[in-house]
């Protein structure tokens, strides 16, 4: 049987779009392999969000020509983020790469089978899958090569999403999260203009589906109606991940972000009056282009005020083609980057340890998701990761667990009743 290995790196979106196309290989005949030199397909999904991640593609990628020129016959292909308009360009600069193609976008390969099945139905599905529901993004923030590679917003049909979340219900899935680069944005582009609220309804009413997650929002684009949604929907967990990227309004608005400091901290206060018990997340830029450290005190402050479950950092990297790139020096140097984005990843440390520490005893509902060093490991509904010991096979079961031991990034506890389901 040919066999296929997919190499990804970067967010969520990528994760989801790989399994699909493991989904597709598999229905093409194909097998999965863990080792590329294996494999007569390779397919490498690609992030270019930062330089780092940029350089991590192009080692990979230098990494497989040996093996390429080894074995003509293999297929690599490429997509992801790296994949821009100048398709010739890049064949220029990877003769090893047999096809590029844009995230989201089917190959011939792929069209083919996509024509004999309408879903794209995972083999092996995990209990917690994820399921993209809008491509790309129009917003254009000044640091994001994102709308430039992975184009404008187009929403998958509502009836498209309830079909395949059933099917993967079907086949044992328990949890589903939402996927976009702004799913607040969801369906202004179809004919009914659903929003995420409706999608949400529709999906609360699934049988056999116990959770459903969405991210990421966009502050400017959260609606009322998807905070009453979240707080009223039973399966839908109490969860939001709401990326602030700066605690001041000027480097805000030069990252176009089309909010202030004092509306965000306003929906913040609205979801936490409406959601009691939210965990919240959020993401921030350290050292965007002439951010002065009175601005980034100003950053350090609203996350000691918002305490957030958890917050995903980075240092700012100019990506070349955004706004940001064009309009603005990287004039921060990389110490003084790195020891802001240290300042807050210490901060967090410590709120992240006190929040979890207040559930030290507590008894939660913890969906298993896999095994990893002899333990289960699932996450509670509020996304906090659990460890625990269990000698029966837990996979896929929503267990009920007493935590005993904290720290900021998980939780321990023994089990106090399985199968909540
Ligand atoms: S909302 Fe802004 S940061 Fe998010 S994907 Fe769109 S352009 Fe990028």
């Amino acid at each position: 049987m040919p066999q296929y290995y997919i190499w990804t790196i970067g967010c969520q979106m990528n994760k989801a779009e790989s399994e699909r196309l493991a989904s597709y290989l598999e229905q093409s005949g194909y097998q999965a392999t863990a080792r590329a030199e294996e494999a007569d397909f390779i397919v490498v999904n690609s992030c270019v969000v930062r330089q780092s991640a940029e350089n991590r593609v192009i080692n990979k990628l230098n990494a497989l020509k040996p093996l390429k020129r080894l074995h003509p016959d293999l297929t690599l292909a490429v997509t992801g983020c790296l994949v821009n308009s100048d398709i010739d360009r890049l064949k220029k600069s990877f003769p090893q790469v047999d096809y590029f193609f844009k995230p989201g976008d089917h190959p011939p390969w792929i069209t083919t089978q996509k024509a004999e099945t309408e879903l794209v139905l995972l083999q092996h599905p995990s209990p917690s899958t994820f399921v993209p529901i809008i491509q790309g993004c129009d917003n254009f923030c000044s640091f994001c090569i994102v709308p430039y590679r992975r184009g404008r917003e187009k929403s998958r049909p509502l009836e498209e999403i309830i079909g395949e979340v059933k099917e993967l219900v079907h086949c044992g899935v328990k949890e589903v999260t939402l996927l976009g680069q702004n799913v607040d944005s969801y369906g202004h582009d179809l004919p009914d203009k659903p929003d995420l609220a409706d999608l949400l309804n529709e999906l609360n009413a699934i049988d056999g589906l116990t959770r459903i997650r969405f991210l990421t929002n966009h502050p400017k684009d959260m609606s009322p109606r998807l905070i009453e949604a979240v707080a009223y929907l039973d399966k839908v967990c109490e969860q939001i991940s709401l990326p602030v990227q700066s605690g001041n309004n000027d480097i805000l608005k030069a990252m176009r972000r089309g909010y202030t400091v004092e509306q965000y901290r306003q929906l913040i206060t609205e979801i936490r009056s409406k959601i009691p018990g939210v965990a919240l997340s959020t993401d921030v830029i350290v050292g965007f282009p002439s951010e002065t450290q009175r601005q980034f005190q100003e950053t350090v402050n609203l996350l000691s005020e918002l305490r957030f479950d958890t917050v995903h950092i980075a240092a700012y990297s100019p990506r070349r083609g955004t706004i940001a790139s064009r309009k603005f020096e990287d004039n921060i140097p990389p110490d003084v980057k790195r020891r802001r984005l240290n300042e807050i990843e210490q901060l967090q440390e410590n709120i992240a340890s006190e929040i979890n520490a207040h559930l030290l005893g507590k008894t939660v509902e913890v969906l298993v998701e896999g095994r990893e060093k002899g333990k289960w490991q699932g996450r509670t509904r509020s996304d906090k990761l659990m460890f625990f010991s269990d000698d029966n096979d837990c996979l896929g079961q929503l267990m009920k667990i007493k935590i005993e031991k904290t720290s900021p990034w998980s939780l321990q506890g023994r089990v106090e009743s399985s199968n909540t389901n």
